[in-house]
């Protein structure tokens, strides 16, 4: 049985240099972080330009990322997008990414690592998000909370040692 090829991976070793292919890329990426996740296709618009000793890529991308709240967890569906200029040699330097055996750069690294860098690590649904209570959860956004005096009489702390009676 044949690997399929990455839909991440373009020809580029039948390029002389100074010439250039345009390509529209297509592929799944799946990705789950702190402040987000993404489990969609990404959408490359890259341009590979054959360079004396290399290729190189240029381009942007755009995907649909689920952000999380750092304050409230509410989650909500964003559109993003990031730049990709990458170099890719035979015998990469330490910019470099190495290229395929036949000449074709593999775009799925460097996709991949631009998605996990255009996650915020701490996304806010609303600069003001005023997060949850600490004590009883509620989303202080939507309803106040009147304060604990003690935390002991809430229905949340009651519940709390029922489903963790040692941590009292
Ligand atoms: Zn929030
Ligand atoms: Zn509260």
């Amino acid at each position: 049985m044949k690997l399929e090829r990455s839909p991440f991976i373009v020809a580029a070793g039948d390029l002389s240099p100074g010439e250039h292919r345009d390509r529209t890329v297509r592929g799944h990426v799946e990705v789950e972080l702190d402040g987000g996740r993404v489990d969609d296709d990404v959408e490359v618009i890259v341009r590979l330009t054959a360079l004396a000793d290399g290729v190189l890529a240029k381009g942007t991308g755009s995907f649909r990322a689920t952000l999380i709240c750092h304050r409230c967890l509410t989650e909500w569906e964003g559109q993003r997008s990031f730049e990709v200029l990458q170099v890719y040699q035979a015998a990469p330097d330490e910019d470099g990414r190495q290229l395929e055996a036949d000449g074709s750069v593999d775009l799925e690294p460097v996709i991949h690592d631009e998605v996990v860098l255009d996650i915020p690590m701490a996304p806010l649904c609303r600069s003001d998000c005023r997060g949850l209570c600490a004590v009883c959860g509620t989303d202080l956004n939507t309803e106040p909370c009147s304060g604990h005096t003690d935390e002991s009489d809430h229905p949340f702390a009651a519940l709390r040692q029922l489903l963790d009676p040692q941590d009292t």
